[in-house]
Formats: C-alpha cells, sequence, structure tokens
C-alpha cells in the first residue's frame, strides 16, 4: 500500500527543518544495516492517530543571497507540486508577508495540489493572531497557526493534512497493475530503458482519473500483461544550484518508490556500483519494496568467462545489506534481456505476496534452533515459542520469544535464512517483529 506524501516548504528560517523533526520524532527509520541516507532526514514517515504519511523536506541546501533565493524557492515549489500529495506551505509570523511568499503561492495555487497553509512561531496564539490573518491575503486558503518549536497547534494542522488523504489513494489501490519504479542516478540508463520498453509496447493511455501524477505514470504491455512504469528520470529538471540536484533527486527517487511495487536500480556497468547506489538502493529496502538490480550498458563491457562472477560479486559486497535482490545483466541500446528482466518481475511479484503456513513455518525454526541454538546472556537463554506470518508486500512475520532482549539480530537474520533456504524470496525484503510471550 503506497503511502500519502507530504512536503514541507517554506523560505529559509521559517521553521522548516525545525518543524520536520518535531513532526519526525524518533519513528524515523533508521535501519542498522542501511547506508546513510535516512540519517540525512531528508524524508521520514509520521503516523498521526490512525494514518500514516512520508514527510519530505525539499528545503536542500539554502542559498544566502537574494538573487538565489527565489529560484531556489521556485525549485523547491516544482518539486514538492511534482512528488506531493500534500503541500505544507510554512510562513513566519514574525517576519510577516512578504514578497517571495506571494510569488510562490501564485506557483502554488495554479497547481491544483491541496495547499495547506502554516504560519508558524505562533508561541503566543493571543498575542500573535492578528498578525495570522495577514495571512489570508495570499490567496491559498485558511492560515494555520503552529509553533514548531513548542509543538503548539499540531493537531490542528495534522487534521487538515490528512483531511486531503482521502481524495488521493483510490486509484493507487484500486489499480491492480504492478508498479515499477525504475531508479539509479543520473546517466546510468534510465531514460534510455524506459524509450526502449515504450517504443515496443506503448499502451495508449485512457483516461485515468485526476492528479499530475498522470505525467511519470506510464501503461506498459509485455508478455500481455500490463505495468504502470514510474520513470524518475522522465521527472528531471536541470537544477540552476549545483547543490540541490542530489538531494532533489532522492526526494524523487522517494516519491517514486513509495508508490511502486518493485524498483527496479538501475547500474552503469562502464563505472561499476558506488555509494551513490546504495543510498539509492537504501530508500527501496527501507521502504519493504521489492528489488532488481538492473546492470546496464553490459554492451559497452568486454568479457571473459570470469566477467559476470565478478561484477556481481562486487555488488554483493557494496550492496551487502539487500543479498535478496536479483541482479540482472542488460543493455538499453541493443534491448539485450529486457524480456527477462520482466520475467524477473514477475518471479518477485509472487514472492512479495507468498503467505507460508504457520506449521510449515514453525517447523523452519524448529530445525534452525535444534541446528544452531539460540544465544543467552547472564544465564538466561534465548527461547523461541511460535512463529507466524501475518502479512505480505513484504512478507512480514511475528517472532514469540520468552525474552526481546535476547532476540540478537544476528539471530533474526539467521532464523531468515533459513526461511529464504527454504522458499527464496527472491527480490523481496522480509520483515521481522519480535514479540513477549511469558
Ligand atoms: P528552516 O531554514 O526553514 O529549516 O528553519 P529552521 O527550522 O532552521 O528554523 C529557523 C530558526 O527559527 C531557528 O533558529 C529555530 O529555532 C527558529 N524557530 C523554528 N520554529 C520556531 C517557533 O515555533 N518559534 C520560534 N520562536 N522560533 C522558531
Ligand atoms: P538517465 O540519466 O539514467 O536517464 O540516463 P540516460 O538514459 O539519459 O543515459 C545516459 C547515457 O548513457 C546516454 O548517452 C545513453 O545513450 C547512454 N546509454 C544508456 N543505456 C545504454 C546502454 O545500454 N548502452 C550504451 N552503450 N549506452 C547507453
Amino acid at each position: 500500500m503506497s503511502k500519502p506524501i507530504v512536503a514541507i516548504i517554506g523560505r529559509p528560517n521559517v521553521g522548516k527543518s525545525t518543524l520536520f523533526n518535531a513532526l519526525a520524532g524518533e519513528r524515523i527509520s533508521i535501519v542498522k544495516d542501511t547506508p546513510g541516507i535516512t540519517r540525512d532526514r531528508i524524508y521520514a514517515d509520521v503516523t498521526w492517530l490512525d494514518t500514516q504519511f512520508t514527510l519530505i523536506d525539499t528545503g536542500g541546501i539554502e542559498p544566502d543571497t537574494k538573487n538565489e533565493m527565489f529560484a531556489h524557492m521556485r525549485e523547491q515549489a516544482e518539486i514538492a507540486i511534482d512528488t506531493a500529495d500534500v503541500i505544507i506551505f510554512l510562513v513566519d509570523v514574525r517576519q510577516g508577508l512578504v514578497d517571495a511568499d506571494s510569488k510562490v503561492a501564485d506557483m502554488l495555487r495554479r497547481s491544483n495540489k491541496p495547499i495547506v497553509l502554516v504560519v508558524n512561531k505562533v508561541d503566543n496564539f493571543e498575542k500573535f493572531m492578528p498578525d495570522v490573518y495577514e495571512f489570508y491575503n495570499l490567496g491559498i486558503g485558511d492560515p494555520h497557526p503552529i509553533s514548531a518549536s513548542s509543538k503548539l497547534g499540531f493537531g490542528d494542522m495534522l487534521d487538515e493534512v490528512t483531511k486531503h488523504f482521502k481524495n488521493i489513494s483510490n486509484w493507487d489501490e484500486e489499480d491492480e497493475r504492478p508498479r515499477i519504479a525504475i531508479i539509479g542516478k543520473p546517466n546510468v540508463g534510465k531514460s534510455s530503458i524506459v524509450n526502449k520498453l515504450l517504443g515496443e509496447n506503448r499502451v495508449i493511455v485512457s483516461d485515468i482519473a485526476g492528479t499530475t501524477r498522470d505525467a511519470i505514470d506510464t501503461p506498459i504491455r509485455r508478455n500481455k500483461k500490463e505495468y504502470i512504469l514510474i520513470d524518475t528520470a522522465g521527472l528531471r529538471r536541470k537544477s540552476k544550484i549545483k547543490e540541490d540536484i542530489e538531494h532533489y533527486s532522492i526526494v524523487r527517487t522517494v516519491a517514486a518508490v513509495e508508490r511502486a511495487d518493485i524498483a527496479i536500480l538501475v547500474i552503469d556497468a562502464t563505472e561499476g556500483v558506488t555509494e551513490q547506489d546504495a543510498k539509492i538502493a537504501g530508500i527501496a529496502h527501507d521502504r519493504g519494496k521489492g528489488i532488481i538490480i538492473a546492470v546496464n550498458k553490459w554492451d559497452l563491457i568486454e568479457k571473459d568467462s570470469n566477467t559476470v562472477n565478478k561484477f556481481s560479486a562486487n555488488i554483493k559486497n557494496v550492496l551487502s545489506f539487500i543479498p535478496y535482490a536479483e541482479i540482472l545483466f542488460i543493455s538499453a541500446e541493443t534491448g539485450q534481456r529486457l524480456n527477462k528482466l520482466f520475467d524477473l518481475i514477475e518471479v518477485v511479484i509472487q514472492n512479495q505476496n507468498l503467505r507460508i503456513s504457520t506449521g510449515v513455518l514453525n517447523e523452519i525454526m524448529a530445525e534452525a534452533t535444534a541446528l544452531q541454538q539460540p544465544p543467552s546472556d547472564k544465564g538466561k537463554q534465548l527461547r523461541l515459542y511460535y512463529i507466524t506470518q501475518v502479512a505480505v508486500k513484504p512478507p512480514t512475520f511475528v517472532i514469540f520469544v520468552n525474552d526481546k532482549k535476547l532476540m540478537h539480530f544476528s539471530y533474526t537474520r539467521y532464523i531468515e535464512n533459513k526461511i529464504r533456504e527454504a522458499f527464496g524470496f527472491a527480490g523481496t525484503s522480509l520483515k521481522f517483529f519480535i514479540r513477549e510471550r511469558k
């Protein structure tokens, strides 16, 4: 199920980071063995009452000159319009209404995206309310006063934000076509892959109701089946501000991956696998999406009998946190193995939806614990009582134990490996929850 995306935009110093951090709280997912990116706080998972959404900070590196400032805000707003379902436009009651705010408001109004106007630094509602009303002049609806630093007004603001979700999620959920995001660094060949696929298989787009998402979602047919390609390359716009490029490409990747079932991580064979590839892979892994690694430009590589093995070993090493991902060597130029790519997509979809019976799971776990004793600490031995699968996409398991603290990360990994030995689950992550039962 894809979560709605909420973006915060606003001028430098209005309090975007403060608000982002206050909303993200400690819920930011830091997966132990996933490299860097989640810690950069570009995006976070937020839960409000019974609703979840992904929050992105489109702030990027903020410029210091006035001239650059407006260009920067423009870009922020464009990214938000492209990627978010709801936009929080944050302004500052202490600075009051300034010209740049009005210009951004004009852009937002034209976008037809739901906008929530939030006025920050209202630390004292009685004192500052008269100044809040001034922001009605922006013409984008009611201003909602908050204090990001004191966490005041969050309830009303979040009610307003989540109210808009009802209108957006429907067609995504009803559409049963698998959604495939093509992700990767610039120049690895994402557009070329999409173009090659579309050149051969374009589906005439009928009328999909709704949002600007349509612009980047392209239905294609392959082996008599339809898929939706979510193309991050197609969204690329040349940023005038160099530092923003990587930030924005991550924001776009998060948005694309969030709505996808499977991510195709494209790597450039002529460059080999890099840290930046690992960051991007981490986004898909954190979100529990299916992953296929496509090593592109394979036509440019001189090969001997060992080339594939060497490449694979290197990828497994740098991307060691996604050992389950399948690797495929392709060429957008020649079309080599693009059909195989779709065979793999089918396999991954099946694996994401695989359900293992509780009986079989417990047999595997019993065998595993007999083979390798669970760890103990200060004379207390870990006991695993029971395992059951509670969800698919990704397959999610709950293990009941006597003491959670004894269930070491590496032992969970060991159980995971045993389950994978039996069922493969290629291409999908598996999730484990550990619960105590006395
Ligand atoms: P950003 O540049 O938009 O990300 O803004 P920051 O989050 O870095 O905040 C800019 C400054 O405003 C910092 O000094 C914050 O401490 C301050 N600030 C943020 N929120 C509030 C607030 O609700 N009340 C007050 N008084 N100051 C705030
Ligand atoms: P993107 O930024 O990831 O969308 O990358 P592009 O699709 O724009 O490709 C970047 C460059 O690599 C272009 O010059 C492409 O022609 C070239 N390219 C992409 N795929 C292949 C491939 O499979 N083989 C070769 N030889 N060149 C490729």
